[in-house]
């Protein structure tokens, strides 16, 4: 029997190990099964060498758990250790390298959430006590007995182990008995180790005899030796790989596309990534993406690994060139990863180009769910955009698609206004917005469909990359003035009379939003009244929406333009009306302004040239006055049209209209409107 003080740097290794790798305990069955079946591909390497001579078996490990005990055993038969092994190899280097390992990173030790292999020794996060069973593969080699309490002290003693392997049994400590539940441990196995390239044995296999299930003696294999990613794509059918995905995720929707990962120059990976389908909703599809070493699961946060963008994908990368025990912040400076960033992102754009060449149909039919990935990468991956601007497609108002080249042509010899820029008109609603799409087609113009949640910034960046040319929503303006071909003649009306307009249509709209009224020539088919909002304006509000931040423009009250037809019949009977009943009104009204005004004038005259600071209180007064009682006169005649507003149907119905072919018109108002729609056709 030998005792010994195991040589670790720090005498306070355990209670480091317990307390810093706290909320990562279950990776120990991890670190151990990994271990076993290291040991078992040792066997396999020294066999095939030709200095192992004996027969290998079936290679396997093998878990067991007394959950009334506490105990959890992971056996293998694999290379064994001889005594002088255990020494060399569980006694220093393995207490070493995590001594180490603590005291390099002993500073950060509490922000490494992330998963390191602590090896062996991880095994007294969970134990009190741990004991080694062993025998090497060597020949004449003696079963050794490995123990330790949970502090640097251990005993090594003959054991008794009959056959080459190791068992690794632990004795779980009071707070970690829940390991030794068969759901736990299923729970742990199928997480980490369910593509680990060994037989992994756990409980016995069960079958429906007579109503209910009985064990059939076998042992339950709980893992796939040969997952997808590590067979040859040229093996492999397109059954395979929506199988493989279906596996991997078992609720989730087929996805569109994949592509399987191969490197092996200048850094190993291995894996097979797919696009899944995401119509919104993008925080439920990020970070599905597991991440494997030589197989054994690590982690599914791969932010930091791969871009950002890339974290919509799912599947399964596999490489052992990714430094797993190090904080994730080193992470991202590692030049490894940045390689393996940069390649996946490569493959990811080579993919998509290729589908965009051999196979535009099936692009185009998964488009809709492919889009907000790919405009999520063009948004944050420069070098993503530069690739992706070739294949990427636009689609119309008629569910047509374009790539951003053929788009262009087609739309250029219509759609270039005076200025010689190219307007691109969009949509991001084609039933609210029918009736603009309807006029802009009308006008032989095309509408593309802008409707997923981050087309209000993808909007800004092709504006930002489209040479002289800019993006306008169909309702943000009449199409002529969206599209402006020539300078349009203004409506043969005084400015007075356009005022008059103005307080007729405001005192019929709804209250709570802005509007301004304009009177302009649209043609005559064109609607009396219509109603849009500036681009600029709804995209300010939309962006400080998005950012979540309200500004001074998403502060304010939604503001409208109302711009009526001058030569709409119905407008001109409006005005028709208007003059008929109320010029009497009128002149009598603009009757009393003369005097005031006259007086005014001649008061301005006589005050000119005296500072306002310098003139007499009596004098300030007086031209108080005055300007009151022209104002005064003013309201009076607003008042008039308000009311005559008010009155009129007609400018209440093609309000209303202008308002319910934009969506604004609901509840009472819309009410309203549709009985005396009915009092008037009746
Ligand atoms: P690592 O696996 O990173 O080398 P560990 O602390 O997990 O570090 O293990 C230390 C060493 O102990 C291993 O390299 C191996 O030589 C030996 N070892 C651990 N588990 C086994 C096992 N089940 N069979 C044979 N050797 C083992």
């Amino acid at each position: 029997m030998q005792k010994g003080t195991i040589g670790v740097t720090s005498e306070n290794i355990f209670p480091v190990i317990k307390k810093f790798l706290y909320s990562d305990h279950e990776i120990f069955l991890r670190e151990l099964v990994s271990n076993a079946v290291d040991a078992t591909q040792k066997l396999k390497a020294v066999a095939s060498s030709g200095e192992f001579k004996g027969e290998t078996g079936e290679l396997r490990v093998t878990i067991t758990a007394d959950e009334k005990k506490g105990i959890i055993t992971v056996s293998d038969n694999g290379i064994g250790m001889t005594e002088e092994e255990v020494n060399k190899y569980i006694n220093q280097i393995a207490f070493s390298s995590a001594g180490e390992f603590l005291d390099k990173y002993k500073d950060q030790l509490s922000n490494i959430i992330g998963h390191f292999g602590l090896g062996f020794y991880s095994a007294f996060m969970v134990s009190k006590k741990v004991e080694i069973q062993t025998l090497s593969w060597k020949d004449g080699a003696e079963p050794v007995k490995w123990s330790c309490e949970g502090d640097p002290s251990y005993e090594i003693t003959k054991g008794k182990r009959k056959e080459r392997g190791t068992d690794i049994i632990l004795h779980l400590d009071d707070e970690s008995k829940e390991y030794a539940t068969e759901a736990k441990i299923n729970q742990l196995l199928n997480k980490y180790c369910k593509f680990l390239p060994v037989d992994i044995a756990f409980g016995r296999e069960t079958e429906w005899k007579d109503g209910k299930s009985v064990e059939t003696g076998k042992d339950k294999i709980i893992n796939n030796t040969t997952p997808l990613w590590t067979k040859k794509p040229a093996e492999l059918k397109d059954e395979d790989y929506m199988n493989f995905y279906r596996e991997l995720y078992p609720m989730q929707e087929d996805p569109l596309f994949y592509i399987h990962l191969n490197v092996d120059y200048p850094f190993n990976l291995t894996g097979v990534l797919y696009f899944p389908k995401i119509k919104d909703k993008i925080e439920l599809s990020r970070n599905k993406i597991q991440l494997y070493c030589n197989q054994v699961f690590v982690t599914d946060s791969v932010e930091n690994i791969v871009p950002d963008f890339l974290t919509l994908l799912h599947g399964v990368i596999d490489s052992p060139d990714i430094p797993l025990n190090v904080s994730r912040s080193y992470l991202q400076s590692d030049a490894n990863v940045k390689k393996i960033s940069s390649h996946i992102t490569k493959k990811v754009a080579d993919r998509l180009e290729e589908i965009y060449k051999n196979d535009r149909k099936s692009l185009e039919d998964k488009w809709d769910n492919l889009k907000l990935f790919i405009e999520y990468g063009m948004l944050t991956d420069e070098k993503f955009y530069e690739r992706a601007e070739k294949f990427s497609l636009l689609k119309n108002s008629d569910n047509k698609y374009f790539s951003y080249e053929e788009y262009r042509t087609a739309i250029e010899p219509s759609q270039t206004d005076r200025h010689k820029k190219l307007i691109y008109l969009y949509a991001t609603d084609i039933h609210e917005q029918f009736s603009f799409i309807e006029s802009a087609k009308n006008r032989g113009y095309d509408v593309l469909i802008f409707d997923s949640q981050l087309d209000a910034h993808f909007i800004n960046l092709l504006e930002s990359k489209f040479k002289e040319s800019s993006f306008a929503r169909v309702d943000s303006d009449h199409v002529d003035k969206l599209i402006q071909k020539e300078e349009k003649e203004k409506p043969a009306i005084s400015e007075s009379e356009e005022k008059d307009i103005a307080s007729a249509f405001e005192a019929v709209l709804p209250s709570g939003s802005h509007y301004s009224v304009v009177v302009e020539n649209l043609g005559e088919t064109d609607a009396a009244v219509l109603i849009t909002q500036s681009e600029f304006m709804r995209r300010y509000r939309e962006m400080s929406a998005l950012n979540g931040g309200m500004n001074f423009y998403g502060s304010l009250p939604e503001s409208y333009t109302v711009t009526v037809n001058f030569n709409h019949p119905a407008i001109k009977k409006i005005l028709t009306e208007k003059e008929e009943k109320l010029s009497a009104r009128v002149n009598e009204i603009d009757a009393k302004l003369t005097s005031p005004k006259e007086t005014l004038e001649k008061f301005n005259e006589k005050i000119k040239g005296i500072k306002d600071e310098d003139m007499d209180k009596a004098d300030r007064d007086e031209r108080e006055r005055l300007e009151g009682e022209i104002e005064k006169v003013k309201q009076e005649r607003k008042d008039l049209m308000a009311g005559f507003g008010k009155e009129n149907q007609l400018i209440r119905q093609v309000c209303d209209l202008a308002l319910l072919s934009n969506g604004m018109l609901k509840g009472e108002e819309l009410n309203k409107f549709v009985k005396r729609s009915l009092s008037l056709i009746s």
